[in-house]
Formats: structure tokens, C-alpha cells, sequence
């Protein structure tokens, strides 16, 4: 249960220089939001492709929202070390210079949150350019559909979070499932599907490479040999008839 957590009651309440210090400055607020992002793997393969772009993760379980927390604290304490270290400069993402706040992780961070309640106190309407629904829960059981983070009502705010152009990506090793997020997506009037191709070919590729295997689940599936069916639909301006 949640009853116990404190959200913010809007996005202006929320003061992003304690999420993001070394940006306090800059004005941005999250763009990307990786929601139940587990043990944040996705988060720290994109911290340094995207040196101007804040990224927040949204985590339902105590524990792991800690210990992405306390990952995130150590990678920057890291960084910030090697960095005055001339010998180790070699091993430095090549997409962000050794003093880009990115290469620092400093432009991820992450909220205990259960974003099915809650995401809209989180970002402002227009905010994000990237949404991420990788590997989520299943529910297996009809009954529990409801509790899937895909559906109609929740689409409405995350078609609310988005910015017109903005992506959604979808990935999951459980078919039915994939179809359940995919069909809800394409019934909704604001979401376009967009191919992989398409995206890949606007210079999307190494976020959907991220998606496919940067996080614990999916690098599970892998171990496992099972498949991967990814959905990604892109937020437009004007509803389709
Ligand atoms: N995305 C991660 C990955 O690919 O490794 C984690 C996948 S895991 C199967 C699903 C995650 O979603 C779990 O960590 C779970 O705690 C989290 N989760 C489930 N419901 C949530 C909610 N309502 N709000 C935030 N996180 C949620």
C-alpha cells in the first residue's frame, strides 16, 4: 500500500535541485520517465547519451527504490573521481565529455512512487519527450487486468505527460500481455504506432537498443532465451478519426 508515502501534491511543488544539483541551474525538468523501473539499468545506460536530458525513474517497491538510489549516489561519487583521474579518462562514455554533469550520472534520479496514482503530480503536462514501460507485471488473471499500467484511463495521462512527438515504448516477453498494451495504445486517438524502423531511422536506435537490454528483466529474459515484443507508439498532436 501507498497510504503511507508523501507525493507532491503538483510538479511546481517539487524542488528538482535535490534530484539533479549539478543542473539546479538550468531550468530542465525530466524528460524521460522510466516507469517500475526496477533496479534502474535503463537509466544508467542513458544518463550519458543524453548529457542535456533529465531523467527520472518511478519505483512502487521500498527496497528497490532504495537501492537505485544509493546506485545512482555511488555512480556519481565514482565518476566524479575517476574523472580527475588522467589514467582512467579512456573508460568515459564517448557520447559526454569526462566534465559533462552526464558522465557523472548526475541528470538521473529516481522517486519511490506508485506512478499508476500518481504520475500526473510528477510531470507537468507536455514535460516528457519519453515514456518507458519496460517489462512491467504481467496480471496475468483477467480480474487483475485492471492493475495492468496500461489502460485506458492511465493512457489519458500519460497522452497528458507527453509532449506531441513524444514516444512511448513498450517492451515485454509475455505475448499477451504485449498485445493487450499494444491494442489499447492503437485504440487510443492521441498514440501513432511507430515502427522500430521509423525510429531507428530518426536516430532512436540507441534508445530502443537500451530498451531491448539494458535493464535487469530483460537481461533475464535473455539468460532464459525467451522472446522480447516491443510496441512503440508516438504522441500526436491531432486525434485520428
Ligand atoms: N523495468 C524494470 C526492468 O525492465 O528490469 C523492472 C521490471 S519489473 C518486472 C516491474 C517493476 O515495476 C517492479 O520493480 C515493480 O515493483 C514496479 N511497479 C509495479 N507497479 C508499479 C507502480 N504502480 N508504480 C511504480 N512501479 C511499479
Amino acid at each position: 500500500s501507498d497510504h503511507s508515502l508523501d507525493y507532491p501534491s503538483s510538479p511546481r511543488d517539487i524542488d528538482w535541485a535535490t534530484h539533479y544539483p549539478a543542473y539546479a541551474h538550468s531550468g530542465k525538468v525530466p524528460e524521460f520517465a522510466d516507469v517500475g523501473c526496477g533496479f534502474g539499468g535503463l537509466l544508467i545506460t542513458l544518463a550519458p547519451l543524453f548529457p542535456d536530458t533529465l531523467m527520472l525513474g518511478m519505483e512502487i517497491r521500498v527496497q528497490v527504490s532504495q537501492y537505485v538510489q544509493d546506485r545512482i549516489a555511488a555512480l556519481r561519487v565514482t565518476a566524479a573521481s575517476a574523472s580527475v583521474d588522467p589514467a582512467s579518462s579512456a573508460s568515459t562514455a564517448v557520447s559526454s565529455p569526462a566534465d559533462s554533469p552526464a558522465a557523472h550520472y548526475q541528470n538521473i534520479s529516481i522517486v519511490r512512487a506508485n506512478a499508476m496514482k500518481f504520475l500526473p503530480n510528477y510531470f507537468s503536462k507536455a514535460s516528457l519527450s519519453a515514456l518507458f514501460f519496460l517489462f512491467p507485471d504481467p496480471h496475468f488473471k483477467s480480474r487483475k487486468h485492471k492493475a495492468r499500467i496500461i489502460s485506458p484511463t492511465l493512457l489519458a495521462e500519460y497522452a497528458y505527460a507527453l509532449r506531441s512527438g513524444g514516444i512511448v515504448y513498450t517492451i515485454t516477453d509475455v505475448k499477451d500481455l504485449h498485445e493487450w498494451m499494444r491494442t489499447h495504445l492503437e485504440a487510443f486517438p492521441l498514440f501513432e504506432y511507430a515502427s522500430e524502423e521509423d525510429l531507428r531511422a530518426e536516430g532512436r536506435g540507441p534508445i530502443i537498443d537500451a530498451v531491448y537490454t539494458s535493464t535487469e528483466e530483460g537481461k533475464k529474459v535473455e539468460r532464459n532465451q525467451g522472446e522480447k515484443w516491443l510496441a512503440c507508439f508516438r504522441r500526436i498532436e491531432v486525434p485520428r478519426q
